[in-house]
């Protein structure tokens, strides 16, 4: 099983998160905080990707203590990534979210957890698409997936567009989608 350290996530999120993971670590980025539902969705994938929980803790400290202090940081938000690595609380090891269950999310104004493909509009959806580096027509394919709510469907294809080849098994789980992405590229 993979280990991943804080420092391969930008390179490993370029190249191999799907859509949904890429925008939530591109907001952490950018607004150095994510409501509950996407640290819960981020910090679950990441886990299963093989980030340890000590790497964990020091990369979401790293952003959010841009915005709060540290001891706030160990107050409010330490507690959840340790009780997401089965640290705390009941000590179950929660698993990743599945693409079922994250397309099956609500979010609401300000969260960015949930499946683009679902919870975006068309022109975010597009404007995203065009950034991960999907042609146009490929983009057209998508836009029609998503149509008519084909969306892991519409995710499948963008994984055969970015990484110029098939993924005959769909995609059905965004861990899956790492490990898949990881394969082509080692
Ligand atoms: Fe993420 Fe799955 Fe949606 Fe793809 S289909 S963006 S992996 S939730």
């Amino acid at each position: 099983f993979a280990e991943i350290s804080v420092k391969d996530i930008n390179e490993l999120a370029r190249s191999s998160f799907p859509l949904c993971m890429r925008h939530l670590f591109e907001k952490l980025k950018e607004d150095h905080h994510l409501k509950h539902g996407g640290r819960m969705q981020l910090g679950l994938f990441l886990k299963g990707v093989g980030l340890k929980l000590d790497d964990a803790l020091m990369f979401w400290k790293a952003e959010f203590s841009q915005k709060v202090s540290a001891e706030r940081f160990d107050k409010e938000y330490a507690y959840g990534i340790r009780h997401n690595y089965g640290r705390e609380g009941k000590r179950t090891d929660y698993t990743p979210y599945s693409c079922q269950k994250i397309i099956l999310s609500t979010p609401g104004v300000g969260d960015h957890h949930g499946c683009p493909y679902r919870h975006f509009s068309d022109e975010n959806l597009r404007a995203a698409l065009s950034k991960m580096g999907v042609n146009s027509r490929a983009v057209e394919d998508v836009m029609d997936k998503v149509r008519n709510r084909h969306y892991q469907l519409a995710c499948t294809l963008t994984f055969e567009a970015v990484h110029a080849s098939s993924c005959d098994s769909g995609i059905n789980h965004p861990n899956q989608y790492f490990s898949d992405s990881q394969k082509l590229l080692q």
